[in-house]
């Protein structure tokens, strides 16, 4: 059978094929759907967006599909940027320009509390659209003075999970693997594809 991972952010493509990494499943990409339309991620949450994503590719390309809807929570900003993560200071900035961003509504809050959160919402829908199985995964942390290392993607390099000194963009992907939001996420969903197939 094959997965349809409903993404173009190549950071969470990276990360999803190595997490799914030898279930029995063939894993494809949007690329081989080059007509496809994006979905617009109209909902208010992860969870809705997750299914929208999931069922809106899954009906486009006549596949089952897996789609993720993630972000980070700061808790000093009210949970800001969440679900409007990848929106935040323009869908089209780079993330140094959303980070500076967040560092300096982070300062302007005048907050000593610098815990957040990334989460991640995953949903798989049947070829018809039909969700089939949905988890949720958080990774919980805090949000550093400024930006530190290279690896990962999005907001990594000003987020140290807790437990560690290092930002995840400092942190290897291997380590990010096996503690991320993502991961704990996806593991879930593995459950259920090892009894699916
Ligand atoms: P989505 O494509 O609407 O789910 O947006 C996800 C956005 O959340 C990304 O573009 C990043 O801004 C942020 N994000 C989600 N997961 C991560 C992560 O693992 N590292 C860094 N940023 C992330």
């Amino acid at each position: 059978m094959q997965i349809l991972l409903a993404t173009r952010n190549h950071g969470k493509v990276r990360e999803l094929r190595a997490l799914l990494k030898g279930l029995p499943f063939e894993v494809i990409g949007l690329e081989g759907f080059p007509h496809v339309s994006e979905i617009e991620e109209t909902g208010n949450s992860f969870s809705k967006n997750a299914r929208i994503k999931a069922s809106g590719y899954a009906l486009q390309c006549g596949v089952h599909t897996l789609a993720e809807d993630s972000g980070l929570e700061v808790a000093a900003l009210g949970g800001k940027p969440g679900v409007h993560s990848a929106r935040y200071a323009g869908k089209e900035t780079d993330h140094d320009v959303k980070i500076a961003k967040l560092l300096s509504e982070f300062e302007m809050s005048r907050s000593v509390d610098r815990s957040a959160r990334f989460v991640s919402h995953v949903a798989l829908a049947d070829r018809t659209g039909k969700i089939l199985f949905e988890a949720e995964g958080i990774c919980d942390g805090t949000i550093a003075n400024e930006a530190r290392g290279e690896n990962g993607f999005g907001y990594d390099p000003i987020f140290i999970p807790d437990g560690y000194d290092q930002t995840l963009g400092e942190l290897s992907d291997d380590v990010k693997n096996s503690i991320s939001h993502r991961a704990a996420a996806i593991a879930k969903i593995i459950r259920y594809l090892r009894d699916f197939a």
